[in-house]
Protein backbone atom coordinates (compact mmCIF):
# COMPACT_ATOMS: atom_id res chain seq x y z
CA UNK A 1 0.00 0.00 0.00
CA UNK A 2 1.42 2.91 -0.60
CA UNK A 3 -0.86 5.58 1.41
CA UNK A 4 -3.91 5.34 3.05
CA UNK A 5 -6.55 8.24 1.41
CA UNK A 6 -8.43 8.04 4.20
CA UNK A 7 -5.73 9.04 6.79
CA UNK A 8 -6.38 12.64 7.87
CA UNK A 9 -4.75 15.46 7.24
CA UNK A 10 -3.79 14.33 4.12
CA UNK A 11 -7.14 13.28 2.23
CA UNK A 12 -7.59 16.53 1.21
CA UNK A 13 -3.68 17.20 -0.29
CA UNK A 14 -4.66 13.99 -2.04
CA UNK A 15 -8.53 15.10 -2.90
CA UNK A 16 -5.97 18.17 -4.19
CA UNK A 17 -3.58 16.56 -6.31
CA UNK A 18 -6.74 14.49 -7.44
CA UNK A 19 -8.19 17.60 -8.95
CA UNK A 20 -5.22 19.02 -10.90
CA UNK A 21 -5.08 22.16 -12.14
CA UNK A 22 -8.79 23.55 -11.09
CA UNK A 23 -8.20 23.38 -7.23
CA UNK A 24 -9.50 25.83 -5.06
CA UNK A 25 -6.53 27.91 -4.48
CA UNK A 26 -5.88 28.48 -7.80
CA UNK A 27 -9.53 29.08 -8.88
CA UNK A 28 -9.23 32.27 -5.85
CA UNK A 29 -6.22 33.47 -7.02
CA UNK A 30 -7.34 33.49 -10.60
CA UNK A 31 -10.51 35.29 -9.47
CA UNK A 32 -8.22 37.83 -8.03
CA UNK A 33 -5.20 38.34 -10.95
CA UNK A 34 -9.01 38.91 -12.93
CA UNK A 35 -10.16 41.43 -10.46
CA UNK A 36 -6.88 42.77 -10.85
CA UNK A 37 -7.08 43.61 -14.57
CA UNK A 38 -4.45 40.91 -14.54
CA UNK A 39 -4.91 38.75 -17.73
CA UNK A 40 -3.36 35.28 -17.40
CA UNK A 41 -3.55 32.41 -20.19
CA UNK A 42 -4.35 28.67 -19.03
CA UNK A 43 -1.51 27.30 -20.92
CA UNK A 44 1.70 27.93 -22.48
CA UNK A 45 2.75 28.55 -25.82
CA UNK A 46 5.26 26.13 -25.54
CA UNK A 47 5.81 23.02 -23.39
CA UNK A 48 7.59 24.49 -20.93
CA UNK A 49 9.10 22.35 -18.22
CA UNK A 50 6.77 21.91 -14.51
CA UNK A 51 3.25 22.48 -16.44
CA UNK A 52 3.26 25.88 -14.79
CA UNK A 53 -0.63 26.97 -13.53
CA UNK A 54 -0.68 30.29 -15.15
CA UNK A 55 1.46 32.07 -17.82
CA UNK A 56 1.43 36.00 -18.75
CA UNK A 57 3.06 34.87 -22.59
CA UNK A 58 4.18 38.48 -23.26
CA UNK A 59 6.15 39.61 -19.39
CA UNK A 60 7.13 35.62 -19.95
CA UNK A 61 5.80 34.87 -16.11
CA UNK A 62 5.29 31.62 -14.98
CA UNK A 63 2.94 31.23 -11.97
CA UNK A 64 2.83 27.59 -9.59
CA UNK A 65 0.41 27.39 -7.21
CA UNK A 66 2.40 24.95 -4.39
CA UNK A 67 0.23 22.90 -2.30
CA UNK A 68 1.77 23.22 1.26
CA UNK A 69 1.57 19.37 2.23
CA UNK A 70 3.19 18.42 -1.41
CA UNK A 71 5.72 20.64 -1.74
CA UNK A 72 7.00 20.90 1.98
CA UNK A 73 5.89 24.38 2.91
CA UNK A 74 8.02 25.36 5.97
CA UNK A 75 4.98 26.33 8.25
CA UNK A 76 2.88 23.66 7.43
CA UNK A 77 5.05 20.58 6.30
CA UNK A 78 4.95 18.61 8.73
CA UNK A 79 6.03 15.04 8.83
CA UNK A 80 3.05 12.60 8.56
CA UNK A 81 2.59 10.19 11.52
CA UNK A 82 2.59 7.17 9.51
CA UNK A 83 5.32 6.23 7.08
CA UNK A 84 7.33 9.72 8.05
CA UNK A 85 10.61 8.48 5.48
CA UNK A 86 8.41 7.51 2.63
CA UNK A 87 6.44 11.24 2.73
CA UNK A 88 9.84 12.88 3.16
CA UNK A 89 11.45 11.22 0.49
CA UNK A 90 8.87 12.59 -1.57
CA UNK A 91 8.37 15.80 -0.61
CA UNK A 92 11.74 16.00 -0.63
CA UNK A 93 11.77 14.72 -4.58
CA UNK A 94 9.05 17.04 -4.99
CA UNK A 95 11.30 20.27 -4.08
CA UNK A 96 13.94 19.17 -5.70
CA UNK A 97 12.20 18.94 -9.26
CA UNK A 98 10.24 21.81 -8.40
CA UNK A 99 13.97 24.16 -7.94
CA UNK A 100 15.14 22.23 -11.52
CA UNK A 101 11.63 23.24 -13.06
CA UNK A 102 12.53 27.00 -11.50
CA UNK A 103 15.87 26.89 -12.97
CA UNK A 104 14.87 25.41 -16.83
CA UNK A 105 12.62 28.35 -16.81
CA UNK A 106 14.56 30.68 -16.02
CA UNK A 107 17.44 29.88 -18.39
CA UNK A 108 14.73 30.07 -21.24
CA UNK A 109 14.28 33.63 -20.21
CA UNK A 110 10.86 33.08 -17.76
CA UNK A 111 10.35 34.67 -14.63
CA UNK A 112 8.99 32.32 -12.72
CA UNK A 113 6.81 33.21 -9.27
CA UNK A 114 5.84 30.71 -6.53
CA UNK A 115 3.00 31.15 -4.12
CA UNK A 116 1.95 28.95 -0.90
CA UNK A 117 -1.33 27.40 -0.78
CA UNK A 118 -1.40 29.16 2.46
CA UNK A 119 -0.56 32.58 0.85
CA UNK A 120 -3.45 32.85 -0.84
CA UNK A 121 -5.32 32.25 2.03
CA UNK A 122 -3.39 34.98 4.37
CA UNK A 123 -2.02 37.48 1.68
CA UNK A 124 -4.20 36.85 -1.20
CA UNK A 125 -3.40 40.80 -2.01
CA UNK A 126 -0.05 40.42 -1.07
CA UNK A 127 0.28 37.23 -3.70
CA UNK A 128 -1.21 39.80 -6.78
CA UNK A 129 0.84 42.81 -5.69
CA UNK A 130 4.02 40.09 -6.58
CA UNK A 131 2.83 38.84 -10.02
CA UNK A 132 1.78 42.09 -11.00
CA UNK A 133 5.59 43.44 -10.10
CA UNK A 134 6.13 41.18 -12.66
CA UNK A 135 3.86 41.51 -15.41
CA UNK A 136 3.31 45.06 -15.45
CA UNK A 137 6.85 46.72 -14.22
CA UNK A 138 6.43 50.23 -12.85
CA UNK A 139 7.99 52.89 -15.34
CA UNK A 140 8.43 50.12 -17.47
CA UNK A 141 4.42 49.56 -18.51
CA UNK A 142 4.35 51.94 -21.36
CA UNK A 143 6.93 50.49 -23.04
CA UNK A 144 5.44 47.53 -23.49
ZN1 LIG B 1 1.78 26.55 4.07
Amino acid sequence: MVFDPAVSPFRSALMGRIRGRNTGPELKLRQALWKAGLRYRLEGPTRLPGRPDLFFVRAKVAVFVDGCFWHGCPEHGTQPKTRPEFWAAKIARNRERDGQVDAALAAMGWHVVRVWEHELRQDLDGCVARIRALVKPTGLAERG
